[in-house]
């Protein structure tokens, strides 16, 4: 969309000084306008306009990308490879509902919106796919490969994830049995005694070690060469791990990693062993699961290289319920006293986490989730008070992968009365989870070629941080740079990556003032 024709409705291009579009680049001047806060000597605040100046810079070049998940036998592993594949061939399959056709439903890079402006003459909003925001992979587009400790080809696992129609996986059995795991690093201490049958498609040793950061190493690039691809995201979905513990000398910086490593210290986890190999490849990767893989000598060594990261745990069901509810609670001005979350699930995940110290990491990200909102109100809630918070899961092999979540949601309301929201929330797990993997691997590659700089400074452009905090949406227990801000709430998540992807092309901020239309 460059201006050579009339764009269609899917494609735009900003007519402003500020911007400018060649074949390769779009380049965009861009005017921060924030608000700096200080207390005078009387103790009062006084906040001042403040504007930055910025220059984006963004390569519009759609490079060819390989997707690989570690854990790609489970059951987002398959269900999302499964899910491409069917959109990729437009396919179309029964149901007891009668036919059913591919789409990307729950993603938002596919299947969501961003208000461009308003239509010239007539004052209505005009929409656009986010997809179309900035120059992104297409999901169909990306080749898809793995690891897993379970040597069972793609097709066979997505029987044993029962999640998928049959007549869907009718369709998609001949190329999904070609699909097979590369042999994993496997560390029994780190994941529930009970997975253990699955285990054996798995490298020897059972100790981080240099060998196994190389073999990693190795996997990426073969795969790169062998599809021809321009660029990896490596993607952890595999089963949740304990935590590590964090030890001076051993993981605390990014020397005393690699040291570990090559020692073969047992605190070293196999996901940070993946996170290392990634980050030494210049590969960026993303952990979908709730432990700490990110111990601060694996942030550190990410910062050295240039590497970028995000994480952790995917926010797909109960807990974006929350970052949404907690979020309208509070800043309604209601008390949120406190938040009993239950959950019940009978698919591989919930067996992982019916073992302590498995759920212990499940728990500890889904605790976290309010602080910054309560935070923020310093009217319902005095200095350190919080809401009381309690989380339970528990395995029912029964219902498999259509998780239940309850929550009772209990506030205080005008003059001490009470308000109990109680939600139950019920779907498969792995078709809200198997999107948010797409768009965090189509969001972590547009990062990846979006530079900038402060526009009066001498240096040249640079890229973002490399922990990518922008894909918090996705994220139960958003990673941020080390000393920055969490930010939880849902809609300041979805506002950060609409309002950072429009500066990139010169457009304002999405303004919902809509002062067109209240001018008496
Ligand atoms: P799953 O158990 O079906 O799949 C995990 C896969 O990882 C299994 O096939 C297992 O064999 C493999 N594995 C384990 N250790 C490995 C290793 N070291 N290397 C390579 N493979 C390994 O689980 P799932 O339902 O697909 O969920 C995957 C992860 O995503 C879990 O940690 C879960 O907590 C997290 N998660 C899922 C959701 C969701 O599904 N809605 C939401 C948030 C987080």
């Amino acid at each position: 969309a460059n201006g050579t024709a009339a764009a269609s409705p899917n494609t735009f291009i900003v007519n402003s000084p500020n911007v400018s579009y060649t074949d390769t680049e779009i380049k965009s001047k861009y005017t921060y306008r924030t608000t700096s806060v200080e207390t005078d000597s009387n103790g009062n605040l006084v906040a001042t306009p403040k504007e930055t100046q910025y220059d984006f810079k963004v390569d519009r070049k759609v490079p060819k990308v390989g997707m690989m998940l570690v854990g790609w036998g489970g059951n987002n592993g398959t269900t999302v490879t499964a899910g491409i594949i069917a959109n990729r061939r437009n396919l179309v399959w029964e149901t007891k509902e009668g036919p059913r056709e591919a789409n990307y439903y729950g993603s938002v890079v596919m299947a969501s919106t961003m208000k461009l402006g308003t239509e010239a003459k007539t004052n209505k909003d005009v929409s656009i796919p986010f997809h179309n925001v900035l120059p992104m992979v297409h999901p169909n587009d990306l080749v898809i490969g793995g690891w897993d400790i379970s040597k069972m080809n793609l097709a066979q696992a997505m029987d044993r994830a029962q999640v998928l129609e049959p007549t869907l996986k009718g369709l998609v059995k001949k190329e999904m049995t070609e699909l097979v795991p590369l042999p994993s690093i496997y560390y029994p201490d780190f994941i529930a005694a009970n997975q253990e049958d699955r285990a054996d498609n798995v490298i020897e040793g059972t100790k981080a070690c240099n060998a196994h950061v190389e073999k990693l190493r190795q996997d990426i690039r073969d795969f790169k060469t062998k599809n021809n691809l321009d660029k990896v995201i490596v993607m952890w979905t595999a089963n949740t791990e304990r935590y590590a513990d964090v030890i001076p000398g051993v993981n605390d910086t990014a020397d005393n990693l690699l040291k570990s490593i090559e020692q073969g210290h047992e605190e070293v986890s196999p996901s940070t062993v993946f996170a290392v190999a990634c980050i030494l490849e210049n590969t960026p990767f993303i952990n979908g699961s709730p432990q700490n893989t990110f111990v601060p000598g694996a942030i550190q060594l990410a910062e050295k290289h240039n590497a970028f990261i995000g994480g952790d745990d995917f926010k797909s069901g109960q807990t974006k319920m929350k970052s949404a509810l907690v979020d309208f609670m509070i800043s309604a001005g209601i008390k949120l006293t406190s938040i009993a979350s239950y959950n019940h699930l009978g698919n591989n995940d919930g067996k992982n986490l019916s073992s302590q110290k498995q759920f212990r990491s499940k728990e500890i990200s889904k605790s976290n989730v309010v602080d910054d909102m309560v935070e923020a109100n310093s009217v319902l809630y005095k200095k350190g008070e919080h809401p009381d918070h309690c989380v339970v899961i528990k395995y029912m092999p029964a219902v498999a992968d259509n998780k239940r979540a309850l929550d009772e949601y209990y506030a205080e309301i005008f003059l001490g009365g009470h308000q109990t929201i109680s939600l139950f929330n019920i779907c498969e797990d792995s078709l809200l989870a198997s999107p948010l993997i797409i768009d965090l691997v189509v969001l972590a590659e547009m990062m990846s070629r979006i530079q900038w700089k402060n526009s009066g400074s001498e240096g040249g452009y640079k890229n973002f941080h490399c922990v990518l905090s922008v894909l918090s949406y996705m994220l139960k227990a958003p990673l941020t740079p080390p000393g920055t801000p969490v930010v939880n709430a849902l809609a300041k998540q979805r506002a950060a990556l609409t309002n950072i992807f429009r500066a990139c092309v010169g457009l304002e901020p999405e303004s919902d003032m809509t002062l067109e239309h209240k001018l008496f």
